[in-house]
């Protein structure tokens, strides 16, 4: 019988020169453990050089003729399986990435490339008998009390790691060492697991009896569920309906019949809340995946994924590479959300990673979302998506009644504060009858700025074309591009006048103001700032929750995912912010954004209030989202996409090259200008290309000292143009000449600037 004696592997390395499968011989003692999954050591190159090597298939025959042979294997146990190769291959082809960089995309930082190593942990073992133990501590006790205590712990423990050991004795680590050299204990590493989730902890909770709406939601999910069909369902329902709960109730019935579940959240609504609440039904059988646990955490939670020993992943984005072997459903939870985009390559967009593994592994798709994204609601009305409802809240609870105000009159009747009268009141009202108030402060899109009131200089950051950001707590003036940090300035760096500007509002202001007009209120920040300590996100809201604190400041962190029953009210500081930005996007955003923020209110007995200050009043999208109404918002938004030729009508394709020299970097756009012209010209794939636009430079033409210059290609993101696009990358990889100057291809991308 033929034996496949070929190994196709993909070698350990990001330049785009390797970026091709490779064949190997695998030697006659190897052939039953090499298979797809291991991970080798081959022979690499001219002078043979150690390379490792991930087996994406095995072969019978090669057409290269003579073939190195496979050093060993490093990995015995395999690390993916071959729908996650396909994955691979699928991604490589998808997002003009490498082999590479697709296979450590699939794998948790610390496998594959570096070794993420089991956690262990010193004991302390006796050495002697308990006879010799009890002679020792007769002796001992007096001249070294430290330690007999020793000795006299380990008598009543078999082991005991070296910390307890030393801080229950109130001893050192030298007395373990000198008892050591005598010959009396003995040191031995064990394997511990890291404690992500600490499952005591949480309270076991029971489902909820399912309301109507929910029961039609988990009858259909189920029904595809179970004859394996790989569809995507949307799930549109209003804040509060119910979504968390139909997700609990059909991962309870889908692990029954023996399937998986990946549950993806956007990273910044991962909070404590939400994994409690799976934790709390699932207990020891969910894994969570997030950005906050450390390579060795994550390389744990991942392994419990592979063996099996769980049923369910609640994560961020890279949670979609989960490899479970039996996956019947993948959730994406506010599938609206930005994050889900990855913006380093692959630039992937999670969704579109989801149905591909639905495709190859038979799942379920469910996207969930109070406000869809245009595109996928558009899918969904095309009949590509089954649609499902929900337009109730819980208990049928009012979604919140919300109020605009026009800040342009508070101004005209002489109110400067950040604050209208209407939101004085309001959360005066709000602390008289103990009811807690969530005060959000847009920042997308949006900076604060200094300026001076004589020359109209505005302070910008050397290294990037943006402006400083004052921060109150250092007095300081920070570039959120780069980091870059200087003093507060008194006087004008250019015409020395005193009379320096502050534009725009922060988190602190606010925050000193609230207290300035309720002293005796208690107040919360959450933002950037109060937030970059391991937990300290939970400690946050655990704090707002228990202590019942009246106010929580917040930014993005506060507007979605969290679920308090006690909060009445919400005030949005300014609706506009995002309103105004150069992006196709920016009234879809807004709508989301104000939708999603009142939703935090009146999800308890009391109804909720929301109250929007705003300088644009009239604004179609703000009166849109006060009534709630997204089917009109939607109804809108296509049409306008429609005219204008946007997502989900074509694709846009961003090219960008940075660099030091800017006209090094203004010669090589122009070159892929034309380039790209020719090459769709000699494909014939005009027809696929709607317009070219640019070059132009980015609207942030400079960050950290790199020149930013940008083509925009509007057109269909099909086989042809990801050729050509495809060739131009590597052909800029492979020439010297372009040494210093970066080139990023990112298809559909988010962020435009
Ligand atoms: P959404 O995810 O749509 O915002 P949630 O699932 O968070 O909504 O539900 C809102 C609140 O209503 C939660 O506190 C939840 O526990 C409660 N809830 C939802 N469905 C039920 C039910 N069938 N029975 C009891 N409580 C429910
Ligand atoms: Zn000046
Ligand atoms: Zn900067």
């Amino acid at each position: 019988m033929q034996q496949r004696n070929i190994a196709e592997v993909i070698i350990d390395n990001a330049s785009r020169s390797v970026d091709k499968l490779f064949h190997y011989r695998i030697p006659k003692d190897k052939l039953d453990k090499v298979q797809v999954g291991v991970k080798v050591l081959v022979p690499f190159g001219k002078g043979n050089n150690k390379r490792e090597a991930f087996i994406v298939n095995t072969v019978f025959e090669s057409e290269y003729k003579q073939l190195k042979e496979i050093y060993d294997i490093m990995e015995e146990s395999p690390l993916y399986d071959e729908n996650m190769v396909s994955l691979v291959k699928w991604m490589r082809e998808r997002y003009l990435c490498t082999y590479y960089e697709a296979m450590k995309t699939i794998l948790p930082t610390g496998i594959g490339m570096k070794k993420a190593k089991d956690k262990t942990v010193r004991m302390v073992y006796l050495m002697i008998s308990n006879e010799e133990a009890l002679d020792y501590i007769e002796q001992m006790r007096v001249r070294a009390p430290v330690q007999t205590r020793v000795i006299e712990i380990l008598l009543e423990n078999e082991f005991v790691s070296s910390a307890d050991l030393v801080s229950l004795s109130k001893g050192t680590h030298s007395t373990l060492k000198a008892l050591h050299k005598k010959g009396l204990i003995e040191f031995k590493e064990h394997i511990v697991k890291r404690e992500v989730i600490n499952t005591k902890k949480y309270e076991k909770v029971k489902p909820h009896d399912a309301t109507l709406e929910q029961q039609n939601v988990i009858k259909l999910v189920m029904e595809n569920i179970k004859v394996n069909n790989p569809a995507t369902i949307m799930l549109r329902g209003v804040t509060g309906s119910g979504k968390t709960e139909v997700f609990l109730q059909v991962i309870d019935q889908l692990i029954v019949i023996g399937k998986q579940a990946i549950v993806l959240v956007p990273e910044i609504s991962l909070t404590p809340q939400m994994v409690e609440r799976f934790v709390g039904r699932f207990g020891s059988r969910v894994a969570v995946f997030h950005s906050r646990l450390s390579m060795g955490e994550r390389y744990e939670q991942w392994k419990m994924i592979k063996n099996s020993e769980v049923d369910v992943v609640v994560g961020a984005r890279s949670a979609i590479f989960a490899p479970f072997n039996n996956l019947g459903m993948i959730i994406i939870d506010e599938e609206h959300e930005y994050s889900y985009k990855s913006e380093i390559s692959p630039r992937y967009h999670t969704r579109e990673v989801a149905k591909q593994r639905s495709k190859n592994e038979n799942a379920v798709v469910l996207l969930s979302s109070a406000t869809p994204s245009v595109e996928s609601f558009y899918n969904a009305e095309q009949g590509k998506y089954q649609l499902a409802h929900m337009g109730k809240r819980y208990n049928n609870a009012s979604l919140p009644d919300v109020s605009i105000v026009d800040m342009r009159e508070e101004l005209i009747n002489g109110n400067k504060s950040i604050f209208s009268n209407r939101l004085k009141e309001e959360i005066e009202h709000n602390i008289r009858n103990k009811q807690q108030t969530i005060l959000f402060l847009n920042r997308r899109g949006f900076s604060t700025f200094i300026s001076c009131r004589s020359c109209g200089l505005v302070l910008k950051c050397p290294r990037c074309n943006i402006s400083l950001t004052f921060h109150m707590h250092d007095n300081a003036l920070i570039c959120h591009y780069c980091g870059f940090k200087r003093e507060n300035v008194q006087k004008c760096p250019k015409c020395a006048s005193k009379y320096i500007r502050y534009f725009g509002i922060g988190t602190q202001k606010v925050e000193n103001e609230i207290k300035m007009l309720f002293p005796d209120a208690s107040v919360l920040r959450m933002d950037v700032d109060t937030t970059s300590k391991k937990f300290s996100h939970e400690k946050i809201l655990n704090a707002f929750k228990n202590d019942n604190v009246d106010i929580l400041i917040g930014t993005q962190m506060v507007s979605k995912g969290l679920d308090f029953p006690n909060v009445t009210l919400i005030g949005v500081l300014a609706a506009d912010m995002s309103l105004n930005i150069d992006d196709f996007r920016s009234a879809e955003r807004t709508f989301q954004l104000l939708t999603q923020v009142s939703g935090r209110a009146g999800r308890g007995e009391v109804a909720g209030r929301a109250i929007v200050q705003t300088y644009d009043p009239d604004n179609y999208t703000i009166q849109l989202a006060k009534q709630h109404d997204y089917l009109t918002f939607y109804n809108d938004e296509i049409q306008i996409r429609k005219q204008l030729k946007y997502p989900p009508f074509c694709d846009i394709i961003s090219i960008f090259v940075n660099g030091v020299d800017e006209s090094a970097v203004i010669r090589r756009i122009n070159e892929i200008t034309s380039t790209i012209k020719e090459k769709i010209f000699e494909k014939d794939a005009h027809q696929y290309c709607q317009s070219i636009l640019g070059p132009t430079t980015a609207p942030i033409s400079k960050i950290k000292n790199k020149y930013r210059w940008r083509l925009l290609l509007k057109c269909v993101n099909n086989h042809d143009i990801r050729e050509i696009l495809r060739e131009i990358l590597y052909d800029h990889y492979a020439d010297r000449h372009h040494t210093g100057l970066n080139l990023i291809i990112n298809i559909n991308p988010i962020n435009m600037y």
